[in-house]
């Protein structure tokens, strides 16, 4: 039995982010529905808590079949491609997966009389941006594919919202990182590209060195500078987000989700190295392309309106649950 008003359909349930949403919303008494295609998630990602839908968020007729019989009213959209340089190399598959995709979600969401939706979206549309920290009002300039497709979705949500009875929240992701404190969850998909990620698998001898892309940034030593979130306080943000479209229907939002301070690769690697007592190997190499020298969110906005508290705003705390699922992931390979 449960308190609450309806189910909440969540899109890429069975990823990295989206398995953390799921643990959250589960925790909190949310009936759940994961849809997800299986395609980089992991169908034991997926909490026994939630019912699993296998198909394609662009499926608008079964989108449309599982929002009627599981009494969907909100939806919290994980699904989609997320790795900035295949969506260069194949921009297509990024505006199918990630623009095209949440343009039959949201037609289905509109059609089946959804009433909330909470988006995915993604420091990446602000490029490069010419101040620091980032705040909402900061100009979009994406430079890549990945960053395109994810703000055409929230101009989408900005104009359906004025249109229909539904309204939105949009939060724009900065680093995230770590995996749930209690060990249910984690990154596990393979050919990882981000740092923290990266950085823990050298350390359990999944690879052999981390590369720090560019030492010649504009930052104190050189090095890019990110804001690393834990996964679990961003998956909070979005059951305040859910909270908060309920109690006011009028009313969408857009903010950042980060920690409003940055960490840079050598400060990063210094962490893990500390949480593994591992030396891992460090090899300089050239700048990879379009990397801003610091991304750091301005988060105010969040904690005002939503009073959003994180509870694991310590790099030591992030990578030390990310080594944890890692050394967890080795485990279930081997086993
Ligand atoms: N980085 C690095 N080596 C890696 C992966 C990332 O030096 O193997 C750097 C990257 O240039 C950036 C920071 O680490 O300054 C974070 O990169 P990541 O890919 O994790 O996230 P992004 O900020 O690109 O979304």
């Amino acid at each position: 039995m449960t308190d609450k008003p309806f189910a909440v359909m969540v899109t890429g349930g069975a990823g990295y982010i989206g398995s953390h949403a799921v643990l959250a919303l589960a925790d909190a008494g949310w009936p759940v529905v994961v849809l997800d295609n299986l395609v980089t998630g992991f169908r034991w990602a997926v909490d026994p808590r939630a019912t699993l839908v296998e198909g394609d968020v662009g499926d608008e007729a079964l989108v449309g079949r599982a929002i009627g019989e599981h009494g969907i009213g909100a939806i919290m959209h994980f699904a989609g491609s997320v790795v900035v340089p295949e969506s260069v190399k194949n921009p297509l598959k990024y505006y199918g997966n990630n623009t095209a995709n949440s343009r039959a979600l949201i037609a289905a969401a509109v059609a089946g009389g959804v009433r909330h939706f909470i988006f995915s979206s993604t420091a990446a549309t602000y490029g490069v941006p010419d101040e620091s920290p980032v705040t909402e009002a900061t100009p979009q300039v994406p430079i890549n594919p990945y960053g395109m497709s994810k703000l055409m979705t929230e101009i989408m949500l900005k104009d359906v919202a004025a249109a229909h009875p539904l309204n939105y929240c949009a939060l724009r992701y900065f680093n995230v990182a770590g995996a749930d404190p209690q060990g249910r969850s984690g990154q596990s998909t393979a050919g990882a590209t981000h740092l923290i990620k990266v950085a823990n698998e050298a350390a359990t001898g999944k690879r052999g060195h981390v590369a720090i892309f560019g030492t010649d940034y504009a930052t104190p030593d050189g090095t890019g500078v990110r804001d690393y979130i834990h996964v679990t306080d961003l998956a909070a943000a979005h059951l305040l987000a859910l909270d908060a479209l309920i109690a006011d229907p009028a009313a969408s939002h857009v903010y950042n989700c980060g920690y409003g301070r940055g960490f840079s690769v050598l400060e990063v690697l210094d962490a893990v190295e500390r949480a593994s007592g591992v030396t891992i190997e460090r090899r300089m190499e050239p700048r990879r392309a379009g990397d801003p020298d610091a991304l750091i969110a301005a988060n105010d906005a969040i904690v005002r309106a939503f009073g959003w508290r994180p509870a694991h705003d310590d790099l030591d705390t992030i990578v030390a649950h990310a080594l944890a699922w890692e050394r967890h992931l080795g485990r279930r390979n081997a086993g």
